[in-house]
């Protein structure tokens, strides 16, 4: 008889989806332990989130998850069911305008599902845009260009249509402490965490996953790992020989978001909402302090620099500082452009799948699952994802050939169903994916 192994499932990461997982598995009563690196929860790519609360995705299974996805972080201390020292992060229902360029965008894609899934938002003729953002410039100037694109400071060629405003939108104001919250909601269900310890290899037995080796040569053993390494999951891939066997492949990338002062003539903490401007290539939402958090939704024109897991970051480039204040500076012009001195904002890593849709799956070695690929998209999805990988790995794990015939997996919250094979390692690349990102 084999020995019992030591854990029922080791979660790999310790960050907001990591944590979900965790505590979705040990709420399910099995016996978890988290191994992250790092020197707490959500010290990785959590940490810089822009961590963006809304439903404008481009396939069904992406809206029902977001949407159901909001209802967790409304509900958050519910939901998580014990207490955290630190206090609970907290949902800001600000709302999110998705800017309508013209005939042609990506309301065309979304207004049809939100209208099928019953998603609550408000059309905004240009008349009522206008009413609702009076500091903005609503001409068009796309598509989006870098600034030392000559095409960047073409005349305007027309008007925005106007909006599609989501009143439940927003943003979650403390993403790292929501990875913290997540490690005692999971710790309360008996859930252990190690903190600086590097996973190095996966252990297998009999042709399946055994474990996972540590960097002091230690191994511990269980029937499941989960691979939740973030910008290090193709890595840990490797760790495991799964890598070649998917797909669909995810790539750790640079990305930037900066902060700006929001404009004088308004407080846009308290009376700003989030906005998705695919004419000016940006997305942007209120900040503490009148303040306004941008980031770019990664256009064409924008460079997709693959860099290493642990390879050094650097500053903000001046050019990306350059190019995103001045397409925020054409929206609202009020804002004036800021001098390359006050360069402020984050440098991080998406965790970037083919199709910038996430991978929530099995593997081909069997106990060894991944929740990756989350694209700077998927902090919204926390609990979502935690839940849809709890339902997966019980379901695998009891026999069903999710392979042959994906898990349908009913939603916590909007009973919405949520097709695994969206996030499936061996889906082709999503003919509806926006290959963008709104946050
Ligand atoms: C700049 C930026 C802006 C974003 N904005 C938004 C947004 O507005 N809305 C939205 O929904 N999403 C957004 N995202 C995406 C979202 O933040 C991520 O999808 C989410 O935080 C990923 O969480 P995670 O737990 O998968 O990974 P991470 O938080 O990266 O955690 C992975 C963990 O794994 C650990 N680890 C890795 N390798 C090992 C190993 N070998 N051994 C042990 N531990 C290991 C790391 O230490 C790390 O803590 C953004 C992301 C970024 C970077």
């Amino acid at each position: 008889m084999s020995e019992p192994a030591d854990y029922d499932a080791i979660i790999i990461g310790a960050g907001v989806i990591g944590g979900a997982v965790a505590y979705e598995l040990a709420r399910r009563g099995h016996r978890t332990l988290s191994v992250d690196k790092g020197p707490g929860a959500g010290y990785g790519s959590t940490s810089s989130s822009s961590a963006v609360i809304r439903f404008s995705y481009s396939t069904e299974t992406g809206v029902a998850a977001a949407w159901d996805g909001m209802h967790y972080w409304k509900h958050w201390g519910e939901y998580l069911g014990a207490p955290d020292e630190s206090g609970y992060a907290q949902l800001v229902q600000c709302g999110m305008a998705l800017l309508i360029p013209g005939e042609e965008g990506h309301h065309n894609r979304v207004m049809p599902i939100w209208d099928r899934l019953d998603v609550p938002y408000e059309f905004w003729d240009r008349t009522a845009l206008a009413a609702k953002a009076p500091t903005f410039d609503l001409r068009l100037y796309g598509p989006p260009a870098r600034s030392d694109d000559p095409s960047f400071w073409n005349e305007a060629h027309g008007e925005m249509v106007g909006a599609l405003f989501s009143p439940d939108a927003g943003y979650v104001d403390d993403p790292q402490l929501a990875a913290h919250n997540l490690q005692r909601a999971a710790e309360a269900q008996g859930g252990e965490f190690r903190f600086r310890t590097e996973v190095v290899g996966i252990a297998r037995r009999q042709g399946r996953v055994a474990g996972v080796e540590l960097s002091d040569g230690s191994t511990v053993n269980a029937d499941v790992v989960v691979n939740v390494g973030g910008p290090h999951s193709s890595y840990i891939n490797q760790l495991a020989g799964v890598y070649d066997t998917m797909n669909i492949k995810t790539q750790s990338i640079r990305h930037e978001t900066y902060h700006v002062p929001g404009p004088p003539d308004m407080d846009f903490t308290t009376d700003g909402f989030a906005v998705a401007d695919d004419d000016s290539g940006i997305y942007f939402r209120p900040q503490p302090g009148n303040n306004i958090l941008i980031g770019t939704t990664d256009p064409p024109c924008d460079p997709k620099i693959p860099v290493g897991p642990d390879e050094e970051l650097g500053e903000l480039t001046s050019d990306g500082w350059e190019t995103n204040t001045l397409r925020i500076n054409k929206r609202i012009p009020t804002l004036g452009v800021p001098l390359p001195h006050e360069k402020k904002g984050v440098v991080d890593r998406y965790d970037k799948s083919d199709d910038w849709i996430p991978i929530y799956d099995r593997t081909d070695l069997d106990g060894f699952y991944v929740a990756i690929g989350t694209s700077g998209n998927q902090f919204k999805n926390a609990g979502v994802a935690g839940h849809m990988m709890a339902e997966l790995i019980d379901a695998v794990e009891g026999g069903r050939d999710h392979d042959a015939d994906p898990l349908q997996v009913t939603a916590r919250y909007t009973g919405l169903n949520l097709d695994m094979a969206t996030f499936s390692r061996n889906r082709q690349i999503h003919a509806d994916s926006s290959m963008s990102v709104h946050g």
